[in-house]
């Protein structure tokens, strides 16, 4: 252990000790690279993991570089409690419809049944917005943009993954409220646009942006936007983050409201109270298990440079066995040189000749407009992008077809998911331009109903 240790700490990968190879047995794989790289251990709770130093400092690097963006946009960080009084949590219907399940409860202290049980916070929301209603009163109130970095728990009864699914897990939650629905909204789209960047410009993982379907969005919000991750060695989709518009659900339930700032009616009579509009925004440590298995190779764990320990190699390029020793000398000096600059300017690099490999994502994405190609593009492990007419019961649908036929080694690799049917990731903000959807002509690629947009569809985690 040691020994992979400081190999880890000198060039960003483990270099012994990875048995499982990643296109054999995915599953066993991750496990050894996430624990032999030291990131996490697992611990006696089902579903909970220990983040040790070397995952943690990722961690820390994400919180740093993010905490920095939303500081520019305004957004301050707090904290509060963890437990939610049961009243609370059951205000907004469809939220606590979607939640339920996974609640986590507080029943008794010692051996004394509390007289109220308390839930553990499994998003905040019924914690934050009281307050909210307290502290917002006029216009001059808002923005109200807070920001927390903590833990939440959700019990989950899908199959845990280290990082990806836990039952705690650590992230920051965004919960904002603003007097006008067009401030909201560009708030949705800045934030999505920093996990974007957290994920392609800290992690070197590419991701999809768009937003959910009905089916999809965040239980009790107005609509979601997400990017989304792809795991290329099984072909599945991930929610990498989420960044939701709440409308002005939780404002009504809550009572955060304010005067009307054109003041009383030319009668003398007040104007009625306005609503606030909401959005929250969360990004968990699932992030780190994304990293690890769009990166980590046969030899173990594979960090990007933002958050590695080396952060610049420089490669060589055009030398081969027709190359003058002079030339070679000469790049040899160029390299040097380069390498002491970069040292100079604070980086952390290295000098390797050895070549990478690149993940295209986009290749993995095909357009589908006929239903029979849509389950054996599935099976060949990509996204299928639709025609889609965006009704539930349609993704209900899609998500049967596609399970019945299904890949029976893939469900056994994860033999407790329910189904490997797929499912709608999201409608993506960029449209294929070739292909615009015509209304009224185009249709709906699995029901042959009226098509809306292009959806990104795919098995996922
Ligand atoms: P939500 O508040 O439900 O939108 O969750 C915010 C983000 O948390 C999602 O976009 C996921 O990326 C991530 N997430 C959800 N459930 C888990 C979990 N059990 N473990 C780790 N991350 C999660
Ligand atoms: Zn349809």
């Amino acid at each position: 252990a040691p020994k992979a240790k400081k190999e880890a700490a000198s060039t960003g990968a483990v270099q012994i000790g990875i048995e499982y190879k990643k296109d054999v047995d995915f599953p066993k794989w991750y496990q050894q690279v996430v624990t032999r790289s030291e990131m996490l251990e697992y611990y006696d709770v089902s579903g909970c993991y220990i983040l040790r130093p070397w995952a943690f400092k990722i961690w820390q690097e994400i919180q740093q570089w993010f905490n920095n963006e939303i500081e520019e946009l305004g957004v301050e960080n707090s904290y509060f409690p963890m437990f939610v009084p049961a009243k609370n949590l059951e205000k907004e219907k469809d939220h606590v419809e979607g939640f339920a399940a996974e609640v986590a409860w507080v029943t008794k202290a010692g051996s004394t049944d509390l007289e109220e049980p308390l839930a553990v916070r499994p998003t905040s929301e019924t914690v934050m917005y009281p307050y909210y209603a307290k502290w917002v009163r006029s216009h001059r109130d808002l923005p109200l943009r807070l920001n927390q970095w903590c833990n939440v728990v959700r019990w989950e009864f899908k199959n845990p993954q280290p990082f990806l699914r836990t039952r705690e897990f650590l992230w920051q939650e965004g919960h904002t409220a603003f007097a006008t629905k067009a401030e909201a909204d560009a708030e949705v789209h800045q934030i999505l646009d920093l996990y974007r960047q957290v994920y392609e410009d800290l992690l070197a993982v590419p991701v999809i942006k768009g937003v959910k379907s009905e089916k999809e969005k965040f239980a009790g919000g107005l609509y979601t936007t997400t990017v989304e991750g792809y795991i290329p060695t099984t072909g599945r989709g991930i929610q990498a983050a989420t960044s939701h518009c709440l409308g002005q659900n939780f404002a009504k339930m809550f009572g955060i409201s304010f005067e009307d700032p054109q003041g009383p009616l030319p009668s003398g009579e007040a104007r009625p109270a306005l609503h606030a509009w909401q959005n929250s925004w969360g990004l968990t440590t699932r992030s780190l298990g994304v990293m690890i298995m769009v990166h980590g190779d046969d030899k173990g764990l594979v960090l990007p440079p933002r958050v590695a320990a080396v952060q610049v190699v420089v490669i060589p390029c055009g030398v081969n066995s027709k190359t003058s020793e002079e030339d070679k000398a000469a790049v040899d000096e160029r390299v040097a040189d380069i390498a002491k600059q970069l040292k100079k300017a604070g980086i952390r690099s290295k000098v390797d000749d050895r070549t990478t490999y690149s993940e295209t994502r986009d290749a993995n994405v095909i357009q589908v407009e006929d239903w029979k190609d849509f389950v054996p593009a599935l099976d060949d492990k990509k996204f299928c992008l639709i025609p889609w007419c965006e009704e539930v019961a349609c993704e209900e649908e899609i998500k049967e077809k596609s399970a019945r036929t299904g890949l029976a080694t893939e469900e056994a690799q994860d033999d407790k998911a329910p189904s490997m049917g797929a499912k709608s990731l999201c409608i993506p903000l960029e449209q294929p331009q070739d292909k615009p959807i015509v209304a009224g002509e185009t249709k709906c690629a699995s029901c042959g109903k009226d098509a809306k947009r292009w959806a990104l569809f795919g098995r996922s985690y």
